[in-house]
């Protein structure tokens, strides 16, 4: 446990730093070798290889990133998925069975409804702002509870202090997807969640030029979540490590702009004619807010809203929009808008869609870090339009 005390801009920059630093150098270099001199070791986990995520540029990622979220220990894997599908594959086996939130990335929902069940892993959906539902769908099996700091693409709030005293009183490991989040805004440690993972590849790197994965938390979970990986094989790239780490220095600085950006395009998005619904937990009519005020300390830089007159507006706006790029993906400099139903959540039917209440005149927006007011004309000009 990083007992540290020193605040999360002054972490980002020093915390993990080798120490002497290799050659005297202010910038950690790439340690591009696949494999290291033998130095005695007698656990094939600890030989020195690139695979086995344990070369300096990934140490140094791993002491940052539990630092960074006050929490025992940390890994890095080669994409958010690597990170997500290993813990899953490590924590449950054959005969288990997870509770996960039923609004979920698209990537996560259709790796445990599509995927696990070939493994023999069971799961069920859970109403995640609903507790007293919980133990109407726990099984003698059940072995563990999955939800996301913020869901993708409705920016929901899951009941995340009852999740650790469910998990606690049932014996389950508790799994967080704080990507959206990111360790500036929730660090899940903090609030007794045994595992956090993200998409590195989003906030934590911020630059929109690498894929990457994390997952932090308790030390003994991480030690056989690394176990695993070494034989899955999801490693990250040093040159890869390297590019996250020099992102990760402005995390702070980028997260803390994105939150009063995205919360001043929320409230003027929430007042305009043209819109008909706004997505955000900084919104005091999101029914999240309370929640998330408790939790969080900024709100995110991630928002969803539908224009009124549906499927139509909504291809308008995306055509007309001219600062945003239209692209997938989130978290990164540049303000990005997607249409879920057709990108991150179009593995579910559009039935499910519908029932989760993702239409397909939702558009989500990731906030970049360009000047609050470009963005909230240009989104008057495209809502006008
Ligand atoms: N978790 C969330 C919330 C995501 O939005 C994504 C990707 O969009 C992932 C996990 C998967 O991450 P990656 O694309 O790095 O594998």
């Amino acid at each position: 446990m990083s007992d540290d005390k020193t605040h999360i801009e002054t972490k980002l920059i020093h915390a993990g730093e080798p120490h002497p630093r290799p050659g005297g150098a202010v910038s950690m270099p790439i340690f591009q070798s696949s494999t290291f001199e033998y130095e005695g070791q007698s656990s094939y986990h600890d030989i020195k290889y690139i695979r086995l995520n344990n070369t300096p540029n990934h140490i140094v990622l791993h002491n940052k990133l539990a630092a960074l979220e006050n929490a025992e220990a940390a890994i890095v894997t080669a994409s958010g998925m690597a990170a997500i599908s290993t813990t899953l594959l490590t924590i449950l086996s054959a005969g288990d069975h997870v509770l996960i939130q039923d609004c979920l990335y698209g990537g996560t929902h259709d790796l445990i409804a599509k995927d696990l069940p070939s493994f023999g892993i069971a799961f069920d959906f859970i109403d995640s702002s609903d507790p007293h539902s919980w133990k109407t769908k726990l099984q003698r099996n059940t072995k563990a509870i999955y939800v996301e700091a913020m869901s993708n693409p409705l920016l929901q709030v899951a009941d995340l202090k009852a999740v650790v005293r469910f998990a606690k009183e049932q014996g389950l490991v508790s799994l967080i997807d704080n990507t959206f989040a990111s360790p500036v805004n929730f660090r899940p440690s903090e609030w007794g969640l045994d595992l956090s993972l993200h998409s590195a590849t989003k906030y934590l790197n911020g630059h929109t030029d690498i894929v990457a994965g994390a997952v932090i938390g308790r030390a003994d979970l991480v030690e056989r979540i690394k176990h695993r990986l070494d034989h899955l094989g999801g490693s990250l790239d040093p040159h890869a490590c390297y590019l996250l780490h020099r992102g990760m220095k402005t995390l702070a600085l980028r997260v803390r702009y994105q939150n009063d950006s995205a919360l001043a395009l929320a409230r003027f998005l929430e007042g305009h004619g043209a819109v008909e619904r706004v997505n955000y937990p900084g919104l005091e009519s999101h029914p999240g807010h309370a929640r998330a005020r408790e939790l969080f300390d900024g709100f995110s830089g991630m928002l969803s809203f539908e224009p009124a007159g549906g499927y139509e507006a909504a291809q308008r706006f995306m055509q007309k929009v001219t600062v945003p790029i239209v692209a997938p993906s989130l978290g990164g400099v540049e303000t990005l808008v997607t249409l879920p139903a057709t990108t991150s959540h179009a593995g579910l039917s559009a039935d499910d869609r519908r029932r989760l209440g993702i239409s397909d005149s939702l558009i989500r927006v990731s906030v970049g870090i360009e000047n609050t007011a470009d963005l909230i004309a240009d989104f008057d000009r495209a809502l006008q339009a």
